[in-house]
């Protein structure tokens, strides 16, 4: 009888066998303390035994609300040590919006920093919550330090199978609300190795990580990838262009992931000119497609950038443009190099366009979603009987096999990075005493790329101002939710069916 000597790939031991490897090297700075892959494993095993002491069973969803923290990967890894289930929110929801995920991913222990502390605690009660643990301090929670120093680490780690659930990211719904992507073990593994593969991270590179965890680009294109080779990250709060500059010089950064409005930002405050960038291999770019402004800008600088195209639902990576193709196809999202998915796209039927013709862009690979969290109908939505994910981008291929997104199904707005879908806010909108009809659509914005924009048939003699409308959507909508322009029309147009027409409201407001 023969033995599998396969190591495992669960997420809570890519951390242990580095810490098995190379104990000493730095796994993470933030705030300048570093913590080393040995001191790191640590303090994940000795929170693993405080939740599962606490009640958190394999399976079970634990909630983290806060800006980027050391915790939070923390926290993510000693889940998955216990086969726990992590669920990152948006640091910037409302305490409406947070109460409806904590209580539709049935999450009963919650880790927040303090700001967001004083968000969960209006709505505790509401969403069933049985543990709150402050990542630092807050008043009337349990404190994450002090359990960790309380605790020893846990001596028998579970290793969930690679289609167990690790991580619930949820990314807002069509239909107004979020849905909870299912990211499994095996696909957080995937897109690792598909990743690794397409921009060669090593345990020499050093990454400065300042997009938001809890979304999948943050968290899974560099941070995750580097930890699992044993390279250094370099973790800040929150991004700030200056500050992202000063680490870039100062830990000799080789790697960054961004969306194009951060390394926009970067690129425009005066300390662009004089920073060392000398020690960067290439920056990691996706959510949007990078400006080719924005690339030659970087050229200049002598820093060149890998784009890539995915979605949170494929844990995200899809489709990638790899620095020496990005002169000669600047504007496309990239082509199909991972080596273990596949990309197509296709007609209204399901059936393939060739090169040239507009098609739904699909997707099938160990990286795509195991499904929508207790949400059948919407997973069938998404996902084939071939298992193709259907993403709701709209793409057209050259004879090269590169996609270009010229459009999408999926009702959405991406400003700044965030997406926001237009019936959440249209819902919120509609509330407004003056507001008789409203539709949201985005328009171009040259800094955020796309503008939140309501257009709204008011009721008759009633006026309404943009700055009175963000005011009020903003007790139920993040701030990023919110309207950067509101045009007032007489009529918005609609189909014969009601329904409407947001591609002719976006040719109006362009031609506006
Ligand atoms: P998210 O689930 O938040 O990661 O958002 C995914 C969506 O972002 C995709 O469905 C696309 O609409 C958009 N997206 C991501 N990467 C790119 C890219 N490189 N070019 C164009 N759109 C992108």
């Amino acid at each position: 009888m023969t033995t599998s000597v396969q190591p495992p790939m669960d997420l809570g031991s890519w951390i242990s066998r580095r810490a098995a490897a190379t104990p000493n090297l730095p796994a993470i700075t933030f705030n300048d303390t570093t913590l080393t892959y040995g001191q790191f494993a640590d303090r994940i095993d000795r929170l693993a035994a405080e939740l599962a002491a606490g009640g958190v069973e394999r399976g079970d969803r634990v909630g983290y609300a806060g800006l980027n923290d050391r915790e939070f990967l923390v926290a993510l890894f000693a889940s998955a040590r216990i086969g726990a289930v992590f669920v990152p929110l948006n640091f910037r929801l409302t305490a409406p919006e947070m109460s409806y995920i904590l209580s539709n991913a049935g999450v009963h222990t919650v880790l927040a920093d303090a700001e967001r502390a004083a968000v969960v605690d209006q709505i505790s009660a509401e969403a069933g919550l049985r543990r709150t643990i402050a990542v630092a301090e807050a008043p009337g929670w349990e404190s994450l330090p002090e359990l960790i120093d309380s605790r020893q680490p846990l001596a028998e780690p579970v290793h969930p199978d690679p289609d167990e659930v690790a991580l619930i990211m949820y990314t807002s719904g069509t239909t107004g609300r979020p849905k909870g992507a299912m990211l499994t073990h095996g696909n957080l593994f995937w897109n690792n190795v598909n990743a690794l593969l397409i921009y060669d991270l090593s345990q020499q590179d050093i990454s400065l990580v300042s997009a938001p965890l809890f979304h999948i680009g943050g968290l899974n294109v560099t941070t995750l990838s580097t930890l699992q080779k044993g390279g250094h990250v370099i973790l800040t709060p929150a991004f700030d262009p200056v500050q992202a500059l000063r680490l870039i010089a100062e830990h000799r950064v080789t790697t960054m992931f961004g969306v194009p409005a951060m390394f926009l930002f970067m690129s425009q405050v005066p300390e662009f000119e004089s920073a060392d960038l000398s020690s960067v291999r290439t920056f990691i770019c996706g959510g949007a497609p990078a400006p080719k402004a924005l690339i030659e800008r970087y050229g200049q600088r002598g820093v060149t950038f890998v784009q890539g195209y995915g979605l949170t639902e494929t844990a995200p990576l899809a489709l990638v443009l790899r620095t020496d193709e990005v002169d000669a196809k600047v504007g496309a999202a990239g082509n199909q190099v991972l080596p273990l998915s596949d990309v197509r796209l296709v007609d209204a039927d399901n059936n393939p366009v060739p090169a040239g013709e507009r098609g739904e862009i699909c997707v099938r690979g160990p990286q795509v979603m195991a499904g929508y969290w207790n949400d059948k109908a919407a997973t069938d939505a998404v996902i084939d009987s071939g298992g193709w994910f259907h993403t709701g981008d709209i793409g057209q291929a050259d004879d090269e096999g590169y996609v270009y997104v010229v459009d999408r199904v999926k009702d959405m707005v991406i400003s700044g990075g965030e997406n926001v879908y237009p019936a959440e806010v249209e819902d919120v909108l509609f509330k407004h005493p003056a507001i008789a009809d409203v539709a949201v659509v985005g328009t171009p914005h040259e800094r955020w790329g796309e503008a939140v924009t309501a257009v709204a048939v008011l009721h008759p003699g009633a006026t309404l101002a943009l700055e009175e409308l963000r005011d009020f959507a903003a007790a139920e909508l993040a701030g990023y939710k919110l309207p950067l322009r509101l045009d007032v029309v007489d009529e918005l147009p609609r189909t014969s069916s009601g329904k409407i027409m947001k591609f002719r409201l976006r040719d109006q407001l362009a031609q506006a």
